[in-house]
């Protein structure tokens, strides 16, 4: 039986460490938090919990490849309760409430009639939606691999996204932002500017929307942690083990192959070693020089980090008669960090049982904006703690815009900044997933590198943009290519 080690137990280290064992081999996995999950990631404070990482799940929904890969690895199972929000999203624009449905049918309707003058481009909108609905990731085997199970690849689901397919190459090439800006209605610009960031390519804003469409990118009841420990739980009921608060400084290269890691100063000797803390930063940190062979490379010069910072509080107030996730303009933008807002955005867990004590509620929001420098100049200078304080009170005023009486019922708050998912993750420049502007690459960078036999990599990073999609297929990927090289039949 083959020993190999995992650096990192978020979602591509649980997912890999699940196949690995589910394979006759003997997996560790180090994770340097005393939790699983990562990024995917919650936490209370004073009775209210603060959901910290999936807003919605790609594969959620079980027509989806990725939906058995989910349940394969414990994520998701048949109790999971999958909440898939309709209106998605809701934008307040001048006494108007203008929703994100899901169905583009009951989209196109909605907008028809809040913007006549847009018919064409409405109908451009929602064409494109339901030609982008059966794009998905598609789950494949690795060549001349043995397998238990073949991999769900739906009969006729590659024929099916052909069109989509045909599309991706045009709308990959303009920014959402510019999509957008095609429409008179400027209630209908900042609804589609909140789907993904406007930086991003239309082709984004399209798989996102079509997602939506086709009743996936649901919530999973229980949130991140459930997820994460429903990972961990299938891992060690396998045999796995997990080492909470172990931090891995270096993984060992010898004769060319990975020979295991050093982890409390301690050598621990293994025959193959999966790299799934953030690759970007791992290559540059975790071995004795820099890994510059093969796609490393590329990957540091082509990744640009999407930064954010999370901002979450509790109300002492009943907010259910709000929508789950608001978008509104702003009567006083604000700068923060170098980074300006015109609008706000809150998501709001008011209808979640559990997430707030009785009678009171949660609020979080996401700041997109590279804010890494900021954080850091005001922690060198021992103002870290009031900066965040007083961007609190920023977001609380702003959403106090919308929500009357805000300000004397937020009782308990938090802030993430990127320097807190450096020192929680690891992650490179704060950052936990990638941005793709127009003409950027999305085509997975492989998983091994040239020269160095037993060494995998795994994670979001491994597939531009990233997120919880692309960490769990990099895991199962790691997995079988190990397979592959060790001769062993994967799941
Ligand atoms: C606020 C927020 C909202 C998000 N919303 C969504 C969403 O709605 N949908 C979606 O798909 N994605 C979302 N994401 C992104 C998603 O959570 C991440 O992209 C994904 O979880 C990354 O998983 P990973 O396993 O690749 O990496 P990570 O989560 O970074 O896991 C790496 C793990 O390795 C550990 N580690 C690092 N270095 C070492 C070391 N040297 N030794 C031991 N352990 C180490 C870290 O502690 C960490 O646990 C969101 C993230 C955030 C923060």
């Amino acid at each position: 039986m083959a020993k190999v080690i995992i650096a990192g137990g978020g979602i591509a280290g649980l997912a890999a460490g699940v196949y690995a064992q589910k394979s006759g081999f003997e997996t560790v996995i180090y994770e340097s938090n005393r939790v699983p999950g990562g990024n995917c990631t919650a936490w209370r404070r004073k009775g209210y919990f603060f959901e910290g990482g999936m807003h919605w799940l790609n594969g959620s929904s079980p027509g989806r490849m990725l939906h058995r890969v989910w349940r394969e690895v414990g994520a998701l199972s048949p109790a999971s309760r999958i909440i898939t929000a309709d209106p998605f999203m809701v934008c307040l624009w001048e006494g108007e409430r203008i929703c994100l449905y899901r169905d583009p049918g009951r989209l196109e309707d909605q907008l028809r009639a809040l913007s006549p003058e847009d018919g064409p481009a409405i109908k451009n909108l929602c064409g494109e939606i339901r030609r982008f609905m059966p794009l998905q990731l598609p789950v494949t085997d690795l060549p001349g691999l043995k397998v238990r199970e073949k991999a769900p690849a739906a009969p006729g689901a590659l024929l099916r996204m052909l069109p989509a397919l045909s599309r991706v190459l045009p709308l990959g090439k303009q920014r959402t932002a510019d999509y957008a800006a095609r429409f008179r209605h400027p209630g209908i610009r900042m609804l589609l500017r909140g789907v993904v960031p406007p930086d991003y390519d239309a082709a984004s804003l399209f798989y996102t929307l079509a997602n939506f469409a086709s009743g996936d990118g649901g919530y999973v009841e229980g949130g991140s942690p459930k997820l994460s420990a429903g990972m961990a739980g299938r891992f060690t009921e396998l045999g796995g083990v997990i080492r909470y608060g172990e931090r891995i400084s270096r993984i060992v290269v010898k004769n060319g192959r990975a020979a295991g890691v050093i982890a409390g100063g301690e050598y621990i000797p293994a025959d193959a070693v999966i790299v799934a803390a953030d690759a970007l930063a791992a290559v540059d940190t975790l071995f004795d020089e820099p890994v510059r062979k093969g796609w490393t490379g590329r990957m540091r010069r082509d990744t640009i980090p999407l930064v954010s910072t999370f901002v979450c509080m509790g109300v002492e107030a009943d907010l259910s008669s709000w929508d789950e996730n608001v978008l509104f303009p702003l009567k006083r933008p604000y700068e923060y960090g170098g980074v300006r807002f015109t609008g706000a955005r809150f998501y709001n867990y008011a209808a979640y049982p559990g997430y707030a004590p009785e009678g009171c509620s949660v609020l979080t929001t996401i700041l997109r904006g590279d804010t890494y420098e900021y954080w850091k100049d005001a922690r060198d200078r021992g103002l870290y703690d009031q900066r965040k304080k007083e961007l609190f009170e920023t977001i609380r005023d702003r959403f106090g815009e919308q929500i009357p009486g805000l300000a004397g019922k937020a009782a308990v708050w938090d802030v993430a900044t990127p320097l807190t998912y450096e020192r929680f993750c690891g992650s490179y420049h704060g950052s936990w997933m990638t941005m793709t502007p127009p003409g950027s690459r999305r085509t997975p960078y492989p998983c091994t590198v040239p020269g160095i036999g037993g060494l995998y990599f795994a994670g979001h990073r491994m597939r531009p943009p990233g997120g919880m999609p692309v960490a769990v297929y990099s895991g199962r990927t790691a997995a079988q290519r190990l397979c592959r090289d060790f001769g062993a039949v994967f799941g």
